[in-house]
């Protein structure tokens, strides 16, 4: 409870958590309030809460990357390659490594997620040729289980995907992840914190099951990196892929990244044999030989202007350091929890995320059968409102994501009246309920 003095009598006046003014002393007293000024915020009145699907813009990113186009391209043309856009993938990669606990040389930024997926699962179950299942869960995102479903269809379906249920909609249990494993498993193929409703895993103690039993295991990290603090060498991760353009913030489309534990890397071998992973590239030999090391998962040509966004914002980052954006995450998701058992339950809504934050990463899935209108409603609103951007999850999810390097607790309590005010008037009746390309 925060309370304040009332001036003329000397009491305490209590403000009820519902009150705007209850947010803004929470605003008033966080010590990461300042990261919000390095990003671009043209609009104070559009609320962003889609930080977990497209990060916010850094102002030093637009900056670096007009250099990058002017002087790196415009002038120096091909020779910035050997002045510096060779490393980036490493570079870049070992920026990351920082914020996930791997070593320099683990992580390497490439390609797409979904491509990362597919080169680590395979390179996976050829070091595993005599086993034939992979384990995985359901609330997998699709392009991961696509992903899978494919490799099997190439293998001539020599592999059984084995999916773990959800007991409760809400978690996966550990229990039913170790019964899922036995002596015939390749892979352990799991997002750590789920898109759906940002259950998390305990990844040290699944990944511990996933090695009892002879098992590698590929976590995804697309919904935890840059939310969650993350020591993958610690916890003895074999393998992992992620996301630069959720809680990153490094622009639309721009490259994943992979990491895999250095003693794995000679013996993996990657099943897309790009000449940037051969040993010599420019050697043009017309045999391919493997690079040493984490380069050999590289592909082609990596998108240079893309990644560049990539380092100026896990600066950011790691400058607020990782445990303090947790611990502000788990302030602000419990924030929005009892706000919405206070004004949205009453209308409808129904948190389907986990409400022990050890179980939870940083969105906050609310379930509604109008989620669809009620998400055009906030993003389209009828003036004077303010505009809430969340996402829309089919069949019927809205998701809030929560960056708190730019997200205040304001914002939030506003949202959710918002949400509150939609229902209770009815507006969101003149959307369709067509649903758009994007959602
Ligand atoms: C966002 C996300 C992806 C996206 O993959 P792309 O190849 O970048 O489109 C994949 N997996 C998970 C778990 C994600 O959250």
């Amino acid at each position: 409870m925060v309370y304040y003095p009332n001036n003329q009598e000397e009491e305490q006046m209590e403000i009820r958590p519902t009150e705007i003014n209850y947010a803004r002393e929470l605003d008033a007293g966080d010590r990461l309030a300042i990261f919000r000024d390095k990003f671009y915020i043209p609009d104070e009145n559009i609320i962003y809460l889609d930080g977990n699907s497209l990060g916010r813009l850094p102002k030093e990113t637009a900056a670096i990357l007009n250099q990058e186009i002017s002087q790196h391209w415009g002038d120096q043309l091909i020779r910035s390659w050997n002045a510096n856009w060779i490393q980036t993938s490493r570079q870049a990669g070992d920026k990351i490594a920082r914020l996930i606990g791997a070593s320099p040389g683990e992580v390497l930024v490439s390609d797409s997620t979904s491509i990362n997926l597919f080169k680590l699962v395979l390179a996976a179950l050829q070091a595993r040729v005599e086993r034939k299942i992979i384990i995985s869960d359901v609330f997998n995102f699709p392009s991961d289980l696509y992903v899978i479903q494919g490799i099997s269809h190439l293998l001539n379906n020599s592999h059984q995907i084995r999916m773990v249920p959800s007991d409760d909609g809400v978690s996966i249990s550990i229990h039913s992840i170790d019964s899922a494993i036995d002596s015939d498993t390749a892979l352990v193929y799991l997002t750590h914190v789920s898109y759906r409703n940002a259950f998390m895993y305990d990844m040290q103690a699944v990944t511990e099951l996933a090695h009892k039993r002879g098992s590698l295991i590929l976590w995804d990290l697309s919904h935890s990196t840059g939310a969650v603090p993350l020591e993958l060498n610690q916890w003895n991760v074999d393998l992992a892929v992620g996301c630069t353009y959720k809680y990153l913030n490094s622009g639309p489309g721009a490259p994943a990244f992979l990491y895999v534990r250095k003693d794995l890397q000679d013996t993996l071998v990657s099943p897309i044999w790009g000449w940037f992973g051969a040993k010599q590239p420019f050697k043009f030999a017309l045999d391919y030989e493997p690079a040493l090391g984490i380069d050999r998962f590289q592909t082609g040509t990596p998108p240079i202007l893309s990644m560049k966004a990539i380092e100026p914002a896990v600066d950011i980052i790691l400058d607020a350091g990782i445990d303090n954006i947790r611990e502000k995450s788990i302030m602000q998701t419990e924030y929005l929890i009892s706000l919405t058992d206070i004004l949205l339950k009453p209308l409808g809504f129904e948190v389907i995320s986990p409400r022990d934050s050890r179980m939870r990463g940083s969105h906050i899935s609310l379930k509604h059968n109008e989620a669809y209108r009620i998400c055009q409603a906030m993003i389209t609103p009828l003036q004077p409102n303010p505009i809430v951007i969340p996402d829309f999850r089919a069949p019927d999810l809205i998701r809030l994501g929560i960056s708190p390097l730019y997200n205040t607790f304001s914002e939030i309590n506003l949202a959710v009246h918002r949400i509150k005010t939609i229902v209770e008037t009815g507006t969101y009746h003149r959307f369709s309920k067509d649903w758009l390309p994007v959602t």
